[in-house]
């Protein structure tokens, strides 16, 4: 399958992460290719022609995995927020632990093309993130075998001793696929936070369950082949499971920013202020609106306005608490509950000092962007900022918005780049009072 040079478009890359995509790609050939040289040396031959028939088992049932996992992957491919593990390493684990490489790379290549084909392609992914993907997964299974070897041999003896060594070749073939493609995130422009780069346990829950399975479809290959087969409906039964929480997951955020949105966002603060109303406390909501965001977009057009949004996002989630609730509140507008407060008044006081914090760390935000005219660092951004409180200005979670975005208004009128808390200033302008 040839990819016309618009659709690889890996070229459009950094530099770093070229170099980084294609020293994986070299590595992986260059490991397959040594695999040949030393066998065709040893015997001749270089294959065998029961590991032939086992890659081909694996195949088969890889095959039918796809297509019948077909609509919920192409789902879960668009809707994949975080690093994206796809359930075929099942079958490609299952390669590592029985094949030597130069098998299990070719059931690799093979099925990564039909996932290309029938999930990715059609979801818009280029082609160059398959071709790195397969890469990081032959790596993988490079490591997984190498590990694995004592059992291969049979020096590991049985038993638990020789799970131990299963358990260290799933955890090499993890590793090496994990780092590989956090790297390659954490290389591109994207900004990613740690939590994409590491992925969520639930995340690597998955991946271990998968892993079982494959170390189980290895297991009944070398005992009744037929039997491989029954591992089908487990992982249509898991894909589908995590298919499920993935679109809870996209349902309840931001898509540019990856912050919660306003829907998630009201649930949420309507369910905590109930809390904070039980326990007689106080809680906080703020507004914050990005001063002349238009002129942004304006002057480097909506992809960058769109970077820099994300990159706002980032720093607001930042500065805030874990239980801080911060959501993107439509456009250039983020809005924030912070629950919990120490006392009313103390209240207003720590407030106003989030905001300020918050208002200072946007106006020393330096944003790189690529654009056509090349790389450049947007910068000298400044954020307003409204804040109210509960139950002071507000019985309930409109009200409050409403008394925040009154505060908002007045920050915007005394000149931006301005902290108010309520619509009557508890410091004249948070501006001069903390520089
Ligand atoms: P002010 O200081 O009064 O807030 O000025 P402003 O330019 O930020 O405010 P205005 O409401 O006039 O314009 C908001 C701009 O935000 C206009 C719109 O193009 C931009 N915007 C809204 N949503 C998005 C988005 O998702 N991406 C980008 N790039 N721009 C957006
Ligand atoms: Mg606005
Ligand atoms: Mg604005």
């Amino acid at each position: 399958m040839l990819a016309s040079s618009a659709r690889w478009a890996l070229w459009s890359e950094p530099l770093r992460v070229r170099v980084l995509v294609l020293t994986a790609e070299l590595l992986a050939v260059v490991f397959v290719a040594a695999g040949w040289l030393v066998n065709m040396g040893r015997d001749g031959a270089g294959i065998v022609a029961g590991d032939v028939v086992l890659g081909a088992w694996l195949l088969v049932l890889g095959t039918v995995h796809i297509e019948a996992a077909t609509g919920i992957e192409r789902v879960r491919r668009r809707v994949a927020a975080t690093a994206y593990f796809d359930l075929s390493s099942v079958w490609t684990f299952a390669a590592a632990l029985l094949l030597p490489l130069r098998i299990s790379a070719a059931v690799v290549v093979v099925l990564y093309a039909h996932l290309w084909l029938r999930v990715w392609k059609p979801a818009g992914v280029p082609l160059y993130r398959l071709v790195y993907t397969a890469a990081t997964v032959v790596l993988a299974a490079q490591a997984a075998h190498a590990v694995v070897a004592p059992v291969r041999d049979g020096g590991a003896g049985e038993g638990l001793p020789a799970l131990g060594w299963v358990a260290l070749a799933a955890v090499a073939y993890l590793l090496v696929n994990n780092v590989l493609v956090a790297a390659a995130m954490a290389l591109g422009g994207g900004r990613p936070s740690a939590r994409e780069l590491v992925g969520g346990v639930d995340d690597h829950v998955l991946e271990l369950a998968t892993l079982c399975l494959g170390v189980m479809v290895a297991l009944a290959l070398t005992a009744d082949r037929w039997t491989a087969a029954l591992a089908l409906a487990p992982l249509l039964v898991l894909q589908r499971a995590v298919q499920v929480r993935q679109l809870e997951e996209a349902a309840t955020t931001d898509q540019k920013t990856g912050l919660l949105n306003v829907a998630a966002w009201r649930a949420e603060a309507n369910h905590q202020l109930g809390r904070v109303r039980r326990t007689n406390g106080s809680a906080a909501v703020l507004i914050a609106d990005l001063d002349h965001f238009k002129a942004v977009n304006d002057t480097h057009g909506h992809l960058v306005g769109d970077a820099v949004l994300a990159a706002v996002a980032a720093e607001l989630r930042a500065e805030v608490r874990q239980d801080d609730l911060v959501a993107r509140f439509g456009g250039e507008e983020f809005v924030v509950l912070l629950p919990d407060l120490p006392g009313t008044g103390a209240g207003r006081r720590e407030v106003l000092a989030v905001a300020d914090r918050v208002r200072r760390r946007v106006e020393r935000l330096g944003v790189p962007v690529t654009t056509s005219a090349g790389p450049l660092v947007v910068d000298g951004l400044t954020i307003s900022i409204g804040g109210a409180t509960f139950p002071a200005d507000g019985q309930d979670l409109e009200t409050v918005l409403a008394a925040a975005d009154v505060a908002l208004y007045a920050a915007k009128d005394a000149g931006r780049n301005t902290v108010r808390v309520t619509a009557a200033p508890l410091v004249p302008q948070a501006r001069t009072a903390q520089d």
